[in-house]
């Protein structure tokens, strides 16, 4: 038994991008210690298969628009558990520190002298990509690559001139604004011509690949479902060299 001044402790934990085999055995073996898992949106059940029978599994998903009011509900959260000394899994997508808020979770548990250990996870950014045959580097082809999100840059065209020149870009949370981040790229000088892949449900079943031009999303003619990762740069030519589209059972398209 704990001793009743003592808090629980925080574990910031990176599920990966869906497929639960992603997930590091660090991962596993600190959800099978946790009394209390808070996961979000994206986590699957086979990923919370690995939570223990008896441990409180509470859905703290965000929805657009609600984004604040849910953060602080999940503050709450943890500071109600950890004052009992329970130990808290706070379940990521992805690695918690990319565009996860899990930074700030962390301050805020350390301002409340709760301990938190960080377990990071494969990133949606370089995993889907990588394992749709995009590799986000390649000798003699693309040297350097940026994670962005399309999500605060609207209305702000400064912004884009920065990642005019970044050999690959990738782009979380932009299905919704698609149209916009293209064109706010070709204005700041990337080519209309560059190929450009959207890998919806990466390392899940029903993933789905749409090959196509920045052009192409700019004129609004390309359809997708979120959640996706947005890959721009000329990477996405090297697809054809490693993948065999016969033998796989996704789908793909060229638009
Ligand atoms: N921390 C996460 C990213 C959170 S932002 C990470 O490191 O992966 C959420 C965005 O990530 C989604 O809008 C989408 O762009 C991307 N994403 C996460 N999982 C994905 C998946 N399985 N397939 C495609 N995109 C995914």
């Amino acid at each position: 038994m704990q001793a009743e001044s003592s808090l629980g402790k925080l574990y910031l934990i990176g599920a990966g991008p869906g497929d639960p085999e992603l997930l590091t055995l660090k991962a596993v073996r600190v959800l099978r210690e946790c009394d209390v898992i808070l996961y979000d949106r994206l986590i699957g059940k086979e990923t919370l298969q690995f939570a223990r029978p008896d441990a409180h599994l509470i859905y703290v998903g965000k929805h657009e628009g609600e984004q604040d009011h849910t953060q602080s509900k999940i503050f709450d959260l943890i500071r109600t558990h950890a004052l009992v000394g329970r130990t808290i899994g706070r379940l990521k997508g992805g690695d918690p520190l990319v565009f996860g808020r899990g930074a700030e979770e962390w301050a805020l548990a350390l301002e409340h002298g709760i301990e938190v250990e960080l377990i990071p996870g494969v990133s949606s950014a370089i995993a889907v990509p990588g394992l749709a045959g995009i590799p986000l580097t390649y000798r003699g082809v693309a040297q350097s690559f940026a994670v962005i999100t399309a999500h605060c840059h609207q209305g702000r065209t400064e912004q884009w001139s920065k990642y005019a020149k970044i050999d690959t870009l990738v782009i979380l949370m932009g299905v919704r604004n698609r149209e916009f981040i293209a064109q706010s790229l070709i204005a700041a000088g990337r080519d209309g011509q560059e190929p450009v892949a959207f890998i919806e449900r990466g390392t899940l079943p029903d993933e789905r690949i749409v090959e196509s031009t920045l052009g192409a999303v700019a004129a609004a003619q390309i359809e997708v479902q979120s959640p996706a990762v947005f890959v721009i740069g000329e990477v996405v030519r090297l697809r054809a060299a490693l993948t065999f589209p016969e033998l796989e059972n996704r789908q793909c398209l060229r638009a």
